[in-house]
């Protein structure tokens, strides 16, 4: 038996098994979820057929477009009904606004990320809202960087803080209708979205060392967090921020 037993959450940002969102993924299942995918574009869902060998529980959904949000929402709630939760583990940002001097980042740059890594998790939520159950949860992924100047993280930085703020926001619009909006701030992790920041190696190395038992944090534990935040477990925690990062936060 497990805490989620009988819930279905829709999960949106895995790309392999280092994904943070597939350690949600995993995490969402031993409690009994069943999990409902969404991928980027046929690219990404090469590599999700792979990771789970099949392509049942997968739905297409490209953030930059209203019309993809729509239809995958539509095709969500004519397959498999309503759902109680939904994980957004979503970013991006131009490799060149990931390096050098924030006073660089273009207008276009701006806009793309801001787009595509804090807006996204309005429109889902806007999305999912008909289709949400009583006492669901929202959760999304931000950084450290939202918060304070981390080397070369800039661009993501600033869109991260425009996550959290939408997410305090959002959790007080919606917590009436008891959908509740909640954040995990992780620590680095080796993944696809990170490599894209430059000398992301020092970052990691870094945030590890920053730890006070100089061990990194794992998919698994933003994952468990995660699932904990996804239930009604967590019904007194709305609009937060949660470290999952083994402590960095503290240094
Ligand atoms: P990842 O590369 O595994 O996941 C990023 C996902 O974003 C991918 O699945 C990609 O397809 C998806 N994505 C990008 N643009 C999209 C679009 N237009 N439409 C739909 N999906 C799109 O990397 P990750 O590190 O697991 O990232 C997941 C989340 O965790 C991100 O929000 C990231 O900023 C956040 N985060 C990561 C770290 C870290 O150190 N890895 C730390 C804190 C927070």
């Amino acid at each position: 038996m497990g805490f989620l037993d009988g819930k279905k959450i829709v999960v949106m940002g895995v790309a392999n098994k280092k994904s943070i969102a597939w350690g949600c993924a995993k995490a969402l299942m031993d409690q009994g979820a069943q999990v409902i995918y969404t991928y980027q574009n046929e690219r990404m869902k090469k590599l999700v057929v792979k990771l789970l060998g099949t392509e049942a529980f997968l739905v297409e959904c490209d953030v930059a477009s209203d019309e993809s949000i729509a239809t995958a929402f539509t095709t969500i709630k004519e397959e498999y009904g309503n759902i109680d939760g939904l994980v957004h583990a979503i970013a991006y940002a131009n490799k060149e606004d990931l390096a050098g001097s924030v006073v660089d980042i273009s207008r276009d740059g701006f806009s793309l990320a801001q787009d595509i890594s804090a807006y996204s998790l309005i429109a889902v939520s806007k999305a999912a809202q008909p289709i949400l159950n009583d006492n669901a949860g929202i959760v999304t992924l931000t950084y450290l960087g939202a918060e304070r100047a981390v080397p070369n993280y800039n661009m993501m930085g600033i869109a991260k803080a425009a996550l959290e703020a939408s997410v305090r926001y959002l959790a007080a619009d919606l917590s009436p209708q008891n959908i509740r909006v909640n954040a995990i701030s992780a620590g680095a992790i080796k993944t696809l979205a990170v490599s894209g920041v430059k000398d992301y190696q020092k970052l990691i190395e870094v945030s590890k060392d920053r730890t006070p038992s100089k061990v990194g944090v794992t998919i698994e534990e933003v994952g468990n967090a995660c699932a904990f935040l996804i239930s009604p477990l967590s019904s007194g925690i709305i609009g937060e921020v949660i470290f999952v990062d083994k402590g960095v936060h503290l240094s």
